[in-house]
């Protein structure tokens, strides 16, 4: 059956008992401007990127108008904001229901920055353009790096102004997940829900994510230890890859094991674990070296959460929590120095990889090299411009690791097309990121976002056009800061 735009929208959260959401009519603006449209994207979701982007359809990125049948809803959440327990939900989104995509899948579609609802507090329930354009952006990075992640459909400019430390330009931006469901969300039914009200929660989020565990005897169980490996897998890439998503409270995990709710966060450039970038993380609780160990302390939440499904017997609801949670860094470290070995073009294994991984990186950090780069280089054999290359700690490690390389079968074009395809060429740097916005956002001119999100989307290409890309910032006079939107 052919719809209006291409809607084939479910609304399977609502069916979720009240408790976990309000319900909403539209906060209608202004003027509404598409600025940005992901049409790739939109044709991925079974949506017709013509009709969308004519007036009908900018209206309902807009959040001025509902596809036909549709009522909106705020979803209810908790969570832990830098360590504290506190009433959150979506305070500035709406879920307009899940779209069933031509493959299959089932995917949220989420408008954010759309007004006011039940969860705003004291908050204006709008968003501004130039972090909506942000999320858009290194979201889509992410995606080229083959991270999971939300996706970006589209941007639309309000027409209206948000009032912030000045007033700035409204945008709304069009979400899509896999789902919505934080761990936040179930610290919410933990906390405030009857156990029914879990158990239907952690029932859905199985149906939804894990349908393979549905039918286990011991199916919470699995489900603890299913987000356990997807949130070891995920946080594994990012630091593979130097991100530093700045805002890991666990109202901003998603239970799917997708990169969500991107705020301050920014790409490392230099080597260093103590890396922040967001403004407001003054005591460094989410810095790049920190952030597995902050995955943890928020699966340890999830897990706290879980309890009464867990055992009827509390104590033993814990030992069994205990148990499981306490195989998360393992499973991290396992991820990490998989990832790590492809960097390095190893395909076996040896005991003392993970010191040997270690070393570099400790060089890397002495000699505050570009994290990205320092890959390239090996990647290309090109081992010149900075301090580390021509010191002699650098060089006895790479005859160990070339030594190293003639340990395992494979051949030296297999491990250079390993390492072509693990080392990015291109990362959003902050520098491009925050030239590309600028623009945007003072000048009306995308086109320096979308050459930039063209370069992003094939990031292990190696293109002669990527180098222009792939410069490190030059030294600054301060730090580099991020702001939430
Ligand atoms: P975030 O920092 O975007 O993850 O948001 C944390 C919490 O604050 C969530 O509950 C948001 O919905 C809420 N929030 C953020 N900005 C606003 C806003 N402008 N108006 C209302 N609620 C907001
Ligand atoms: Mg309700
Ligand atoms: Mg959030």
């Amino acid at each position: 059956e052919q719809t209006h735009m291409g809607w084939q929208l479910d609304e399977s959260y609502s069916r979720l008992p009240e408790f976990f959401y309000s319900t909403f009519s539209v906060n209608p603006v202004s003027e509404p401007k598409l600025v940005i449209f992901n049409k790739p994207l939109a044709t991925e979701l079974g949506l017709d990127p013509d009709q969308l982007t004519s007036e009908e359809g900018i209206a309902i990125l807009a959040g001025n108008a509902m596809p036909e049948g549709r009522t909106p809803l705020a979803q209810a959440y908790a969570g832990h904001q830098f360590g504290n327990f506190t009433m959150l939900g979506d305070g500035r989104a709406l879920l307009i229901g899940e779209q069933l995509t031509p493959a299959g899948k089932h995917v949220d579609i989420q408008l954010k920055g759309s007004g006011r609802t039940a969860y705003s507090r004291g908050g204006d329930g709008r968003a501004a353009l130039r972090p909506m354009l942000r999320e858009y952006l290194i979201s889509e990075a992410m995606h080229g790096l083959g991270i999971p992640t939300t996706r970006s459909l589209a941007v639309v400019e309000t027409g209206e102004m948000v009032r912030r430390e000045t007033p700035l330009p409204g945008a709304i931006m069009t979400r899509i997940a896999d789902s919505h469901i934080r761990v936040g969300t179930f610290q919410y039914a933990a906390r405030f829900g009857k156990k029914e009200d879990l158990k239907a929660l952690a029932d859905y989020t199985i149906e939804r994510h894990f349908p393979h565990i549905q039918d286990l005897e011991h199916r919470y169980l699995a489900l603890f230890q299913e987000v356990i490996k997807r949130q070891a897998a995920l946080i594994a890439k990012w630091q593979l890859v130097g991100f530093i998503h700045g805002v890991m409270n666990t109202d901003n995990m998603a239970v799917s094991g997708e990169t969500i709710d991107y705020g301050p966060c920014a790409f490392m450039d230099s080597f260093d674990p103590k890396t922040v970038f967001s403004s407001i993380d003054t005591q460094g609780r989410y810095a790049y070296g920190n952030q597995p160990m902050i995955a943890g302390w928020n699966l340890a939440r999830f897990g706290e959460s879980l309890l009464p499904l867990l055992h009827d017997t509390p104590e033993e609801a814990v030992s069994i929590a205990q148990t499981e949670l306490s195989k998360y860094i393992a499973l991290f470290e396992s991820n990490w120095l998989a990832g790590m070995r492809s960097k390095l073009g190893l395909f076996n294994t040896e005991e003392k990889d993970s010191a040997f991984v270690e070393e570099l990186l400790n060089l890397m950090h002495k000699y505050s090299t570009d994290y990205t780069n320092t890959f390239r280089a090996l990647t290309f054999n090109k081992l010149v411009g900075n301090e580390l290359f021509s010191s002699n700690e650098f060089k006895a490690w790479h005859s160990s690791w070339q030594a190293r390389l003639e340990r395992q079968e494979e051949t030296v074009e297999q491990s250079q097309q390993l390492m072509r395809d693990s080392n990015p060429a291109v990362i959003p740097r902050n520098h491009r990121v925050e030239e590309a916005l600028e623009a945007a956002e003072f000048k009306g001119d995308y086109s320096a976002l979308h050459k930039l999100l063209a370069v992003l989307a094939n990031p292990f290409a190696h293109s002669a056009e990527q180098d222009a890309y792939t410069e490190p910032p030059e030294p600054m006079s301060g730090p580099y800061q991020t702001f939430c939107g």
